[in-house]
């Protein structure tokens, strides 16, 4: 028998298969120690054989790292299906696996214990110790009647000397068992809900369906969570197992403690707080199919669950679930694979699906379920446009309408709370102007320009179109053009300025650096702390504060005008979601959004809170102007550390494609230039943006990772981004 082994190498190009001998039995999935060179490796057997075309001596495996095989036969075939996408095989398999494991530098935690020897009785266990000797003697008597207990226990209680005296004798007998570490969680009940007709039936369409993928699309409050709930608990009485994920678990401790709930020890859960050995521990329970459902971010679509009945995304428009870093990966394509192994559902739930999914779900491809009501019936809060440009008219240039500052001053007075948000994402901004709002946008590509201030250029991330900056406003002549841009602390510094003894604390990239920020700032909110929060997207996710009766968007147009096609869409879906936040208890909410635009169609919709309005008028839209979901827009990225080997490998590349673009049919665009972020982290970069008609998407996809596979060598670094989501 031959076994392949993939070497478990950091930081090279070896990503091939070697054929290896095994001294005793070895079964797929195992990690092994082999020979590899002059060294010893990890490495991953993926595979059995009769016979080798090896032309080499064939070397034995020195020994398996562990006592079971830790992949499971179908992550085998999913990494192979990913590694058709240009990633590498071994960064694939590194995904499915804790990373401590790697090196040994994790360990199943063991302890002693001891228990009665029951060969014997109390009275001749008892005649063995010398009457003074009272410590053992208790020992001895609590023993008989308790069964195991933790040696480090009974030493503290009484002496290890005593302890291990009673070991030598036989009396007692020790036993080294396994344990688990356990996260924390917060403390919920497992309340009993009747549900609501909407709910009844979203549940009866999934457990009564076939395989496949389902849209469940309900607005904020229609009680999802009892859905996902009652679909894993149905999925779990049928012997499977089920797969939840959410945009970020630390980010969401309530749906950890209802999970832990509602389904105890049968639910794991993997997040970014976890210490490594809770993180060995959870991972090792699914794996040993202790538990049967594993509760995550992103990476937790590689739990290593057998049986799989059901993956449910929650928030699945979110793009935490796109991995932008190697590997990159979708997750829903992953859930894809793995649901579709397993004759298994998909569920993908939001209140403003990424119009993708929509598109999907109205071709028929998935199967959709609406909620249109709040399982309280309580009105969604009111959304008030304020005009910035009406601001400036009157004399006010600064970061707050005479609106919004009304509004806070109003809330602080009640005592109630309010929440700040600014949309700011990457390095790139736009020039708008503040008299008349308008922003400049690419002719061809029908996105905002993006400013680069090195050059004073203004540039289409997309077509490459370049020209330069302006500072008078076309349409109205005023004469100052600003760039966009404003940070989360001058707002808190305006606030402070307004309001001196307000309460404010903020949250954003900068203040969430360290790992329990996060937590640390949100439940200071949640208990009252503060009385302003003011932050980026991060407080739009998901959070319950019941005292928020003020949700103030201080720059809606931010992500309008950010150059991506997909801007609208953001925008529609963050508004709706930071709405979300205000008045979600008795007290009302209100929310106040300033614009420079406010007759853009998105806020319009946005405030009608009408998504299908919303995504008739965008399809449109990007069938007109061919963006996806009607194309597909592909970008190869090439890094490399010295800048000519980046552009050489961006000509060889685009050399390649125009070859291919004459050959077949469906490449509608091409386009190489350097990336708007030149340089990064000491590499260079160089960008292939190549536009594809949909219908040819699945014969030529293959054929352009292939070329993006070729293009990888020891100095250059290719990587393929399918609708990239930031091409920065
Ligand atoms: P969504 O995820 O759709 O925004 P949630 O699942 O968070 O909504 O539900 C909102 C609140 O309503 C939660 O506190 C939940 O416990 C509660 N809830 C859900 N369903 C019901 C129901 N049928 N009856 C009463 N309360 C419910
Ligand atoms: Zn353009």
């Amino acid at each position: 028998m031959y076994y392949e082994v993939i070497v478990d190498i950091s930081n090279s190009e070896i990503d091939k298969v070697f054929d290896y001998h095994a001294p005793f039995s070895v079964e797929v999935g195992h990690r092994v120690l082999v020979p590899f060179g002059r060294r010893q490796v990890e490495g991953f057997v993926i595979g059995k054989k009769e016979t080798s075309t090896c032309r080499h001596d064939i070397k034995d495996i020195i020994l398996k790292l562990d006592e079971y095989p830790v992949i499971l036969p179908e992550m085998i075939e999913l990494a192979k299906y990913m590694a058709t996408k240009n990633l590498r095989l071994i960064d694939c398999l590194r995904l499915f696996i804790p990373a401590k494991l790697r090196g040994g530098r994790i360990k199943v935690l063991k302890k002693n214990y001891l228990s009665f020897n029951t060969d014997l009785s109390l009275e001749e266990a008892l005649s063995q110790v010398s009457k003074g000797a009272k410590a053992q003697r208790s020992i001895i008597i609590k023993l008989e009647k308790l069964g195991l207990v933790l040696e480090s226990e009974l030493n503290a209680e009484y002496s290890p000397s005593a302890v291990k005296a009673l070991v030598d004798k036989g009396i007692l007998i020790r036993q080294e068992l396994e344990e688990n570490r356990v996260p924390e969680s917060l403390k919920r009940d497992n309340k009993v809900v009747t549900f609501t007709e909407e709910q009844q039936k979203a549940v009866d369409t999934i457990n009564n369906g076939c395989a496949g993928t389902y849209l469940v699309h309900g607005v904020t409050g229609s009680g999802k969570t009892e859905i996902y709930m009652n679909v894993i608990d149905n999925v779990l009485k049928q012997g499977k197992t089920a797969i939840m994920l959410v945009p970020e678990i630390s980010l969401t401790p309530q749906m950890h403690g209802l999970f832990r709930a509602r389904f105890g020890d049968k639910v794991s859960v993997l997040h970014s707080g976890l210490s490594d050995g809770e993180r060995y521990d959870e991972w090792r329970r699914l794996l040993l199919g202790q538990a049967q459902v594993a509760l995550g971010a992103r990476s937790a679509i590689f739990a290593p669950l057998k049986n799989l009945g059901i993956v449910i995304i929650d928030e699945e428009h979110d793009n935490s679930y796109v991995s932008e870093s190697n590997p990159r990966y979708f997750t829903q394509e992953v859930a894809e694979f793995r649901t579709k192994y397993n004759g298994a559902k998909l569920i993908l739930g939001s209140a403003t699906p990424a119009l993708e999914t929509y598109h999907k779900a109205m071709s028929g491809k998935y199967t959709l379920i609406t909620l249109k009501n709040r399982v309280n019936k309580k009105q969604l809060p009111i959304i008030e446009t304020i005009d910035m440009r009406d601001e400036i008219r009157l004399g006010n240039t600064g970061v707050f309408s005479a609106g919004l500052v009304s509004a806070l001053e109003e809330t602080l007075k009640d005592g109630n709370q309010a929440m700040l948000f600014l949309n700011r994402r990457g390095y790139a901004s736009f020039k708008r102007c503040r008299n008349c709002g308008f922003v400049p946008k690419c002719p061809n590509c029908d996105v905002s320009l993006t400013y680069h201030q090195e050059d004073e250029t203004l540039r289409c991330h997309y077509c490459g179109a370049k020209y330069r900056t302006i500072n008078k406003c076309p349409k109205c002549g005023y004469e100052n053009l600003k760039e966009g841009k404003l940070g989360t602390e001058k707002v808190v510094e305006e606030v402070l300025r307004l309001f001196p003894t307000a309460k404010v604390l903020r949250m954003d990239n900068d203040t969430t650096k360290t790992k329990d920020s996060y937590v640390k700032i949100l439940s200071d909110f949640g208990e009252g702390k503060a009385d302003i929060l003011v932050g980026t997207q991060m407080i739009a996710k998901g959070h319950d504060f019941k005292n928020v009766t003020l949700v103030g968007i201080i720059d809606a147009d931010l992500s309008l005008y950010y150059s991506d096609y997909r801007s609208a869409e953001r925008t529609f879906q963050l508004i709706t979601q930071v709405a979300g936040r205000a008045g979600r208890e008795q007290k009302a909410g209100r929310v106040i959004m300033q614009t420079y635009s406010p007759r853009h169609y998105v806020y319009g919709f946005a405030k009608e809170y009408n998504y299908e309005g919303f995504y008739k008028k965008e399809i449109n839209t990007r069938e007109l102007t061919k963006y996806p979901p009607f194309t597909k827009i592909v970008r190869l990225l090439v890094l490399a550390e010295n800048v000519d080997d980046a552009r050489i490998g961006a000509d060889k590349l685009t050399a390649k494609l125009i070859t291919l673009k004459t050959k077949v049919q469906g490449i509608r665009n091409l386009q190489k230039m350097s990336a708007p972020l030149k340089r990064l982290r000491n590499f260079y970069r160089y960008q292939v943006v190549i536009w594809l008609d949909i219908e040819s998407e699945n014969d030529l996809m293959p054929l352009i990772y292939q070329i993006a596979n070729d293009g990888n060598t020891d100095r250059v670094t290719v990587f393929t981004e399918i609708n990239p989501q930031q091409m920065l």
